[in-house]
């Protein structure tokens, strides 16, 4: 798998689609990245399997 890829969903607030750039070596991880739309707090989960990994975005204070 490549270090760095590309993922694409939509804000949970704004609904706009956003691109976030998923990061393999932390492994699976969850971390907050502002929105580039609207500027609000996404709370991004990835979970790291064998052969394929999974991203969810929720807001913070959900
Ligand atoms: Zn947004």
């Amino acid at each position: 798998m490549e270090p760095l890829s590309e993922h694409r969903t939509h804000c949970p607030y704004c609904g706009e689609p956003i691109t976030l750039l998923i990061d393999h070596s932390g492994g699976s991880q969850s971390y907050v990245e502002d929105c580039f739309v609207c500027c609000q707090p996404i709370v991004v989960q990835v979970a790291e399997g064998e052969a394929a990994y999974s991203v969810e975005v929720s807001p913070e204070n959900d």
